[in-house]
């Protein structure tokens, strides 16, 4: 197929983009820069323009922002839309976080309608802050599924940053099914809601300070930090990734809002554990291992979760936590953390 995917920069869209590629597929991606283009195109030096080319859409808030990028040669058959405001360094979360993630949503999808009549399929990466009922809390009696919905309100979004991204995952959302319910377009539409995203980061990164936030706890824990939990669940990046690749080819995913969780919870407790055993020349910097239980699941337990969609879109088994963290601290020792 031959694939828009926007914000191909991103912790997510570089491993998306590698399995696209993998997997036979053709590609134009989205960048704010040239600069990054080129970052890219150096990653992939013997890839031709035919099989991995660039359009600079600089702010996907802007009305119209993707008008141009739709338009290909040869056309898209389908979009993979994963560009999207995740940084808890703002100060205003409307302009910041909520523009970019809701206009950039529905703006790619009229985009799309007006000048993309080739496109049958479009699959958007949501999250599971889209899902959850934050006043809720642990919730043990509960089991979260695609049924689920974050009540978050415009007014509580606005609150701060940790609020605004959660609300932009849950307005986008939202108003991308608005847009599939009131303008009836030609193509179909796939949200795959994934938890914390860990895994090995393949993109360029300027410094530690950009790596992603879900990650950004493996290097907290190895300098000591005791971290919360915040959530129970997560899924590894690699596995993400070729869920939006085969949700894609999949036309039986049309119409469907996926949870995309790898099938085992976890606590920060479980972490640590896993980093003192597989690597012992990290063991000294680990916070006190009689504070581990803090950082364990609570006695009164925690919600459920229901892998089982995602588990048959990927058609495999998940990455287990155990290799998850171990491929992320390898890379993390490789690049002199
Ligand atoms: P990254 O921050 O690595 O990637 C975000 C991408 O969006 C980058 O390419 C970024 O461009 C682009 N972007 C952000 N704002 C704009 C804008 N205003 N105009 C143009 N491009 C923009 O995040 P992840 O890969 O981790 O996450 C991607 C998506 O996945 C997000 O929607 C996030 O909500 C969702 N998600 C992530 C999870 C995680 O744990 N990582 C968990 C669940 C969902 P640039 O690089 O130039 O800034």
């Amino acid at each position: 197929m031959h694939v828009l995917l926007t914000g191909g920069s991103g912790f997510i869209a570089t491993h998306v983009l590698h399995v696209l590629l993998d997997r036979g597929h053709t590609i134009v991606t989205t960048l704010r820069t040239q600069d990054k283009a080129q970052k890219i195109k150096d990653a992939h030096p013997t890839l031709g323009k035919n099989k991995l080319d660039f359009a600079i859409v600089p702010d996907i808030a802007v009305p119209q922002a993707f008008d141009a990028a739709v338009q290909s040669n040869p056309p898209f058959d389908a979009v993979i839309h994963t560009a999207s405001p995740l940084s808890m360094s703002i100060t205003d979360v409307q302009k910041e976080v909520l523009d970019p993630a809701i206009q950039g949503t529905t703006g790619l999808l009229a985009s799309i309608k007006r000048f993309a009549p080739s496109v049958k399929r479009v699959v958007v990466l949501s999250s599971l802050a889209a899902m959850v009922d934050f006043s809720k809390g642990d919730w043990p009696s509960h089991r979260y599924t695609a049924d689920d919905w974050n009540p978050i309100t415009h007014e509580e979004a606005l609150q701060d940053a940790v609020n605004g991204y959660r609300g932009s995952k849950t307005f986008a959302e939202q108003a991308a099914w608005a847009f599939m319910k009131h303008e009836k377009p030609a193509f179909s539409l796939t949200t795959l809601n994934p938890p914390f995203v860990f895994g090995p980061v393949m993109q360029h990164l300027s410094s530690l300070e950009v790596l992603n936030n879900s990650n950004k706890r493996f290097v907290a824990l190895l300098n000591g930090m005791l971290l919360p939990t915040t959530f129970y669940c997560w899924i590894d990046v690699r596995d993400v990734a070729l869920g939006h690749v085969k949700a894609m080819e999949d036309e039986s995913t049309a119409g469907e809002r996926i949870f995309f969780t790898s099938g085992e919870q976890y606590c920060n407790k479980d972490i640590l554990q896993i980093l003192d055993e597989e690597f012992p020349e990290f063991q000294q910097r680990l916070p006190d291992r009689a504070s581990w239980e803090k950082v364990g699941y609570p006695a009164g337990g925690v919600y459920k979760i229901d892998a089982n969609r995602a588990r048959k879109v990927l058609g495999k088994d998940f990455i287990s936590l155990r290799q998850s963290v171990v491929d992320t601290v390898k890379w993390l020792r490789e690049i002199g953390i």
